[in-house]
């Protein structure tokens, strides 16, 4: 049975770990999760999904992974993973309907634009 090992992971992020349970031979499945990105309709978030019997192993992986994470303050893109994104002023209405209750972020380094 697959059981989920972390949740709302950028793709930058998702790839890191990855990496990291492989390193002690965990196979991990990377799914999208959360809000779906405009207009592409996928989860702008990544989940990891590891096997039940896998999950004693893969679990220093990802508490020091989880660690890791929650030292490193502020928003990041998801994309690319550059910290501090800005908000994008002046959106058409149709945009600030569709990320209604956040607020839609631009990548200075990627371009990329995201809800925060
Ligand atoms: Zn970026």
């Amino acid at each position: 049975m697959l059981i989920s090992a972390a949740y709302y992971l950028s793709y930058v992020e998702a790839v890191e770990l990855y990496h990291q349970l492989q390193a002690v031979e965990v196979q991990a499945l990377v799914k999208t999760c959360g809000p779906p990105t405009f207009p592409f309709g996928d989860g702008m978030y990544y989940q990891l999904l590891i096997e039940e019997v896998d999950a004693e192993r893969a679990q220093e992986a990802v508490e020091a992974f989880e660690l890791q994470r929650t030292t490193t303050t502020g928003p990041r893109c998801p994309m690319c993973g550059t910290r501090n994104p800005l908000p994008v002023p002046g959106l058409p209405w149709w945009k600030r309907l569709f990320y209604a209750g956040t607020t839609l972020h631009k990548c200075p380094h990627c371009g990329a634009e995201f809800p925060l």
